[in-house]
């Protein structure tokens, strides 16, 4: 197994804090204090905390000044383990407007440099499938759900947008979607075509006034098939690149109906992944994948041999520190 390194003394969990730069116009002083490798520091005001600072610490912490191509140097490894078999886990986790989406699939205006993590991992995956072409031949295809309020979309459609799709686990051709549309792809523009597909169904379902793509999880699963050349064995190995609804508590005195219901299955899919991943870094004998659609989706790359790595996004403004602590807290029960 080449790629195999990707292991630290917490077995196959990691995570990594990526701090937003302060966007354009915006004038202010950041609640970062200080980065250093893996530990971060942050002002907590006396509504927080008694200390005026807290250190927190993870595998690693990128500073707003990160790369895209950073970035994704780190993640690069657990991507390539998935050409030897295993199955990988990469989220998105963080409030609205922290940097999901940036992370995961870049910013609305798009060149080689600001691909995030989807675009990279797959042109990593062509490129080093065609490199061991003469031992390996390789089948990449890739799926694209929506999890929205429960219950599960194809985002690879061209029409019939509203069917739901049932997640069935320890199905005999491995998908856990499998009537989700399952697409064959062999190059970058193949890639960029589907995002886009992805993308356009994901904004049908917005309404004039809310942006759904943030109350909704998405899900771009990449399957590998590699069949050694000489013995004939073929190796599977799938990866799920998840970019999360956005984590922030609803105050439930302001919002009703639908947005109250969002808010629910939220909360209740979010508190299940990190219950799920606490679960698994405390070695637990037992691991609540059925408590949501999402860890029921992603239970065969999450735990055993599955690598999993989060990416917890927080934005650096202080109207934030409320939900930056929240979710620096989250990440430290899950690492
Ligand atoms: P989320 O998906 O968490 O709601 P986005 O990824 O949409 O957040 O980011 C919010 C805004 O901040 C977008 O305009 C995005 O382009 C910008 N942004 C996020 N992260 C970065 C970054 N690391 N560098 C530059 N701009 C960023
Ligand atoms: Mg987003």
């Amino acid at each position: 197994k080449l790629y195999n390194q990707v292991q630290d003394l917490k077995g196959n969990i990691r995570v990594y804090c990526r701090v937003r730069p302060f966007l354009p116009g915006q004038l202010c002083s950041s609640t970062v204090c200080s980065i250093d490798d893996g530990n971060i520091s942050i002002i907590t005001p006396s509504k927080y905390s008694k200390e005026a600072q807290r250190t927190f610490s993870f595998n690693k912490v990128f500073g707003p000044s990160a790369s895209q191509a950073e970035v994704f140097s780190d993640t690069q490894p657990l991507i390539r383990s998935v050409l030897d078999g295993y199955n990988v886990c990469i989220f998105a986790y963080g409030q609205t407007g922290s940097g999901k989406t940036f992370t995961m699939s870049g910013p609305k205006d798009l060149n080689e440099q600001s691909q995030g993590v989807n675009y990279r991992a797959l042109s990593d995956l062509f490129f080093l499938s065609e490199q061991r072409r003469d031992m390996f031949c390789y089948e990449i295809a890739v799926q694209m759900i929506e999890i929205y309020n429960e219950q599960v979309r194809d985002l690879l459609v061209s029409d019939g947008l509203n069917k739901r799709l049932e997640i069935r686990n320890n199905s005999q051709n491995r998908l856990n979607v499998p009537s989700a549309n399952l697409v064959p792809v062999s190059s970058t523009s193949d890639v960029i075509e589907l995002m886009n597909i992805g993308q356009k169904n994901r904004a049908v379902g917005a309404t004039a006034l809310n942006d759904r793509s943030s109350r909704s999880h998405s899900c771009l699963t990449v399957h590998v098939q590699g069949r050694d050349m000489t013995s004939g064995a073929v190796l599977r190995g799938c990866m799920h690149l998840v970019d999360l609804a956005g984590s922030e508590r609803v105050d439930k005195s302001e919002v009703t109906g639908e947005r109250l219901k969002e808010a629910q299955h939220i909360n209740k899919s979010l508190s299940a992944l990190g219950d799920v991943i606490a679960a698994l870094a405390q070695k637990s004998s037992h691991v609540p994948y059925r408590n949501s659609k999402l860890t029921q989706l992603l239970q065969d790359s999450l735990g055993g041999q599955a690598k999993t790595l989060m990416f917890v996004h927080i934005s650096p403004e202080m109207d934030a520190i409320g939900e930056t602590i929240s979710t620096l807290k989250f990440a430290e029960r899950v690492s």
